[in-house]
């Protein structure tokens, strides 16, 4: 079968973007109830004939400060435990946090591989000196990426195959 990614990453960094960019149009909401707005949050998806399935972990990310905690620490594991990769995806608007540290420390106990993608470097000219403040996390090179603007993606997906 094909090898899963899982997307992780605290709330806010962009992993649905992220998600929903490389699912494409073959993306649907696949529940919309009034008041529950639910994502579909596995999908299929093909670089270079490499054929993956790529999972966003977030969910819905709602609830109190402490309950947000546990479901990211919830989210890692659960990565962990059913990913062949996991993306992991920070946010160099805000750089590196607390909860992206907790991520990034749970993220290093497990042998399998991590690409680290720094999200939001929206500018052609890649802000380069941002993004080394998330050497400090451990995890290897930090990728430049924005989902909002489809860069980086490319580099990003060759990183991710190359660990099949
Ligand atoms: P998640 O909570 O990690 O799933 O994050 P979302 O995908 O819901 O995005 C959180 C916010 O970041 C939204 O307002 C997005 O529009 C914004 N966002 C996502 N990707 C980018 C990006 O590449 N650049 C910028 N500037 N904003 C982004
Ligand atoms: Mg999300």
């Amino acid at each position: 079968s094909r090898p899963i990614v899982a997307v992780v990453g605290r709330p806010n960094v962009g992993k649905s973007t992220l998600f929903n960019r490389l699912a494409g149009e073959r993306i649907s909401i696949v529940q919309d109830t009034p008041g529950v707005t639910r994502d579909r949050i596995y999908a299929d998806v093909e670089w270079l004939d490499r054929k993956f399935t790529l999972i966003d972990t977030g969910g819905m990310e709602i609830g109190s400060e402490e309950v947000i905690q546990k479901q990211i620490v919830q989210q890692a594991q659960i990565a962990i435990e059913t990913a062949d990769v996991i993306l992991f995806v920070t946010d160099v608007k805000t750089g590196v946090t607390e909860d992206d540290v907790k991520v990034a420390n749970l993220l290093r106990r497990t042998k399998k591989p991590v690409v680290l993608a720094v999200n939001k470097v929206d500018s052609v000219k890649r802000d380069t000196l941002a993004i080394y403040e998330f050497y400090e996390l451990g995890i290897g090179d930090p990728l430049p990426v924005s989902a909002g603007q489809a860069l980086g993606l490319g580099d990003m997906l060759d990183q991710i195959i190359a660990n099949f």
